[in-house]
């Protein structure tokens, strides 16, 4: 049995951000990651020459002052060499009219919506007033939701940077804005919102926390951008780990936590590690970083110290969404000059489609060729039930459809694909470990975002959750502010405080 100071439980993004940031401040971390690489969601994989990156596509926050910059700074290390996407993406409505770039420039970006959603202007400038006062707040690292007086207080501190319209709108939806803003008329604004909310809030305008959706509405332009990482995503994970390594943690590639238990001081984590008897880890105190519902299958009774109540409300989370993805490879040519590398398309038999084309030269394919990636949101309970035959039809159904819309959109034959192969829930559960393969967090809602979403602080001492289900949500950008806030309440218990570089 070997006793440290912390565990870390994943590591994904969140978890490698907890353990990098833990070592540099001086604490014995070990990580516990039951894959055979880092990443998680935002990794990678190699089929032949090609490498694709598993879910994340691109990245926010990697700009002077976000959330990866800060932490990169602060752990005294670079960033991943990234160029800013111009534009982040190009958005197809289906509709047969032109469609909208995403860019980078805020004065370009202004014009192309003007052309596209005339009369919108004062939905987009509330959207700005709002997204500057939440971009001042979430710049403090606030401590979200509070559940003693030390968040408080942090929470406190965090309020000087709000404006009175954070107060006003916390409640609020973006359909509420589009109402308010006398724009709720203009159907073809509301798609495209609803096309782009949902890829961040799980949701669409009428389901989104008005906070939220306005900053996740400027994120591609200046000063903010997404960015898109030299070599692949993996990248962002290579070089949070080897930060962690360079101060002194210790990583357990091929280890699965399978059991958790609380005892009078320690937590105790029951552990399969390939090949090898079950081994049990102790630690004073543990990052957990998958999705919060795994705690039910590693806690399984009551005697693990899972409180009743603390069960019940895990229990009532409400289902996130999955993800089926296809990773394809082409000759560049087929493809249209000068396509996009982001796109979405609204496709009226499987939805919103967002694509990812890889950049010449950028790692991902050989000179002359290109990776796509085309995700699609899916509902995860009828994956896990299929027969395997069941299993396989639907998933080559689900290929066809994917295919017949790339193909449509890009104006390319079947039997031009050099590589074709669809993920599904039961991938991503392989891959990540995440219960059914569920993805991207417990969705923003104006009852479910922030204040009244689930904390880090969770009513057993010494294990802090941190991870897409936390403040302020999915993405690495998301999820990195989520493990600063864990970690920051982590040290505070020690006595210790963690800054951030600003
Ligand atoms: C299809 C798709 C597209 C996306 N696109 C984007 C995008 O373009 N940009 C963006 O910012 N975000 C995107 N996201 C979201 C982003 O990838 C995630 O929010 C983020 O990577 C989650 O990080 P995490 O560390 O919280 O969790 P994870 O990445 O799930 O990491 C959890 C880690 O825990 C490990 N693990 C699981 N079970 C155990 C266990 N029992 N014991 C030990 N280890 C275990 C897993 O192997 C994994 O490495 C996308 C997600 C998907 C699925």
């Amino acid at each position: 049995m070997t006793e440290k100071s912390v565990i870390v439980v994943g590591g994904g993004i969140a978890g490698l951000t907890a353990s990098a940031l833990l070592a540099y401040e001086g604490n014995e971390v070990i990580l516990l990651e039951a894959h055979t690489q880092t990443g998680g969601c935002a990794g990678t994989f190699s089929r032949g020459p090609y490498v694709f990156d598993v879910g994340a596509t691109q990245v926010a926050g990697l700009e002077n002052g976000g959330i990866h910059d800060r932490i990169f700074r602060h752990l005294n290390c670079s960033k991943p060499d990234a160029e800013v996407l111009d534009p982040a993406c190009t958005v197809y409505l289906g509709d047969g009219q032109e469609p909208i770039h995403l860019w980078h420039d805020p004065l370009k970006w202004e014009v192309e919506r003007n052309k596209h959603f005339p009369g919108s202007e004062r939905f987009w400038t509330l959207c700005n007033q709002l997204h500057r006062s939440n971009w001042s707040f979430a710049g403090s690292d606030p401590i979200l939701p509070i559940q003693n007086f030390w968040d408080f207080k942090q929470f406190l501190n965090s309020t000087r940077s709000m404006n009175l319209l954070t107060g006003i709108f916390s409640m609020s939806s973006i359909a509420d804005l589009l109402w308010l803003c006398s724009c709720h008329h203009d159907l073809r604004l509301r798609k495209f919102l609803d096309c782009q909310l949902k890829l961040y809030s799980q949701g669409p305008s009428d389901q989104t926390a008005a906070l939220y959706g306005a900053t996740v509405l400027q994120m591609a332009q200046a000063p903010l951008g997404l960015w898109h990482l030299q070599g692949s995503m993996q990248k962002l994970s290579d070089q949070l780990l080897s930060c962690f390594l360079r101060d002194g943690g210790t990583l357990l590639l091929n280890h699965k936590v399978v059991g958790l238990f609380k005892t009078n001081n320690a937590w105790e984590l029951e552990v399969t590690a390939q090949k090898k008897l079950p081994l049990n880890f102790r630690a004073k105190s543990v990052v957990f970083t998958l999705p919060p519902q795994s705690l039910l299958e590693l806690m399984p009774n009551t005697c693990s110290g899972l409180p009743k109540d603390y069960r019940n409300r895990l229990e009532k989370l409400s289902q996130p969404s999955g993800a089926i993805v296809f990773f394809g490879a082409i000759i560049r040519s087929h493809l249209p000059l000068h396509c996009s590398g982001h796109l979405q398309l609204l496709v009226e038999e499987i939805g919103s489609m967002f694509t990812s084309i890889s950049f010449e030269g950028d790692g991902r394919a050989p000179i002359g060729q290109a990776t796509v990636i085309a995700s699609i949101f899916t509902d995860v309970t009828s994956w896990s039930t299929y027969t395997p035959a069941e299993y396989r039809r639907h998933k080559n159904m689900i290929l066809e459809k994917i295919l017949k819309a790339l193909n449509a959109q890009f104006a390319i034959e079947s039997n031009q694909w050099l590589h074709k192969e669809l993920a599904t829930p039961r991938s991503f559960a392989r891959w990540t470990g995440r219960p059914q393969g569920i993805v991207g967090g417990l969705g923003q809602t104006p009852t479910t975002f922030g204040p009244f979403g689930l904390p880090s602080r969770t009513p057993m001492k010494g294990l802090w959750l941190c991870g897409d289900s936390i403040y302020p949500g999915e993405g690495t950008a998301g999820v990195t502010q989520s493990a600063v806030m864990a970690c920051r309440q982590l040290m505070s218990e020690d006595g210790k405080e963690l800054n951030l570089t600003k």
